[in-house]
């Protein structure tokens, strides 16, 4: 029996049981895909972020050798360059998810990750000790804690109960992947009946548009699951037992500010006279530096502070900045490794400017920092305690078995 089974094999799956494995965490991945192949290019790209975290794990160049740098993200119309923001990676990398899957999936070999194919969960259970998932075949897979990162529509969300409030739809757009007999011009037409690319209404021909490899239709209905735990079951990442409650306290507001930022995106590309001058206002105003750095921070997920090589095993860094020999690494948990290190003058932190650095502080694998030494009212030996807490209790669920 695998600790955590991990419902579905797209990105965000993959990726979460890259980093369980890391932890050393059994984990197995159900694919109701019978083959790692993709229908459709689908998404175009990531954020500057996104790479960080492959970076940490050593493997951004396997990506970055595949597609192409540039400065992706918008906000409305307006392009947000960040090339002048404090990253290793001040840009976002054009690579569509089609060529995307397989890298991460080769990374998850290599971490001897299983993942069964042609496996659709058609229902889950849980009890005090696990969870099943049962299997469209009539197999029962069970695990401790099964993690649900099978999409939007996700069929773990609806079983676990966990509800999915939001915004309805104010827009729908319809796209497709084709081939054209004749070049078209290239980007999307704005005007009083909408956003548009092909169509014989605004061009007066279809360019000679066949073999459609997919057709879609997104609209701009925005929610977000209202837990991202329910007992056992979790919609995605995962933590220690210890921690699971924190990953919603600290996930949930994160998502909140994400679909909030796209809920006002929506509204500037509408296509009437009066939102386009609202869109000009807007665009004049994130060219400034201000807005600029603040919004293109936050798309690109670079306002927390990172640390690369040390984390490419995934354990925690307790960074000593301050007095060398001044922590007993014998005494730290087996996960937490100690790094003595030293830095001269400020830090420099997109958003947040400049700060002094500590003289330590605790690292998660995941980049974020748990604890600095400023503050006497949060020692470290308590940020520690949460996670010997979690770490004994994986290492006793693994006696159990
Ligand atoms: C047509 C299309 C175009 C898109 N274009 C863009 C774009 O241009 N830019 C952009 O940023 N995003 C785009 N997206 C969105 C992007 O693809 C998603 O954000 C991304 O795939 C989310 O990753 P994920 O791993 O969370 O979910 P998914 O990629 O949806 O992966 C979920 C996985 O779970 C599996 N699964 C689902 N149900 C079950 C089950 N019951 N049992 C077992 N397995 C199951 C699925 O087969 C799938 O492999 C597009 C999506 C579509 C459909």
């Amino acid at each position: 029996m695998a600790e955590v089974i991990v419902v579905g094999g797209g990105p965000t799956g993959m990726m979460l049981a890259g980093e369980l494995a890391l932890a050393g965490v059994d984990v197995e991945i159900l694919e109701r895909r019978p083959t790692a192949d993709l229908v459709g290019s689908r998404a175009g790209g990531i954020h500057s972020r996104t790479i960080e975290i492959l970076d940490q794990r050593g493997i951004a160049d396997r990506f970055l050798a595949a597609g192409h740098t540039a400065q992706t993200a918008r906000f409305g119309a307006t392009v947000l360059d960040i090339g002048d923001l404090p990253t290793r990676h001040p840009y976002g990398l054009a690579l569509w998810q089609d060529r995307m899957e397989p890298i991460l999936a080769g990374w998850v070999d290599e971490l001897g990750v299983p993942t069964r194919r042609g496996a659709e969960v058609v229902g889950v259970d849980q009890d005090e000790d696990g969870v099943e998932a049962r299997l469209a075949d009539g197999a029962v897979v069970r695990a401790r804690y099964l993690v649900g990162a099978d999409g939007g529509r996700s069929l773990v969300r609806r079983q676990a109960g966990i509800a999915f409030p939001g915004s309805e739809a104010t827009r729908s757009t319809l796209i497709a992947e084709v081939e054209v007999a004749e070049e078209p011009p290239t980007g999307m037409r704005q005007d009083a009946t909408g956003v548009h690319g092909l169509l014989v209404a605004v061009y007066g021909t279809d360019f000679g548009v066949h073999s459609p490899v997919w057709i879609s239709r997104f609209i701009d209905a925005t929610r977000q699951a209202a837990e991202y735990r329910r007992g056992r079951i979790l919609l995605a990442g995962t933590s220690p037992d210890a921690l699971l409650d924190t990953y919603g306290a600290e996930r949930h507001p994160a998502g909140a500010r994400a679909l909030e930022h796209s809920m006002a995106q929506t509204v500037l590309q509408r296509a009437d006279d009066r939102t386009a001058a609202l869109a000009r206002t807007v665009d004049e105003l994130v060219r400034m530096d201000e807005p600029r750095i603040r919004i293109a921070a936050l798309i690109h997920g670079l306002d927390v502070m990172r640390v690369f090589a040390l984390l490419h095993d995934a354990r925690h860094l307790l960074l000593n900045l301050g007095e060398p020999g001044r922590f007993d690494g014998a005494a730290l948990p087996h996960r937490v490794q100690l790094v003595d290190a030293r830095h001269q003058g400020p830090w420099e932190l997109p958003v947040i400017g400049s700060v002094p650095p500590p003289t330590a502080l605790l690292v998660r694998p995941d980049g974020h920092v748990a604890w600095v030494d400023e503050d006497p009212a949060r020692p470290m030996h308590d940020a520690l305690a949460r996670w010997r807490a979690g770490a004994e209790l994986r290492r006793g669920s693994r006696q159990d078995r």
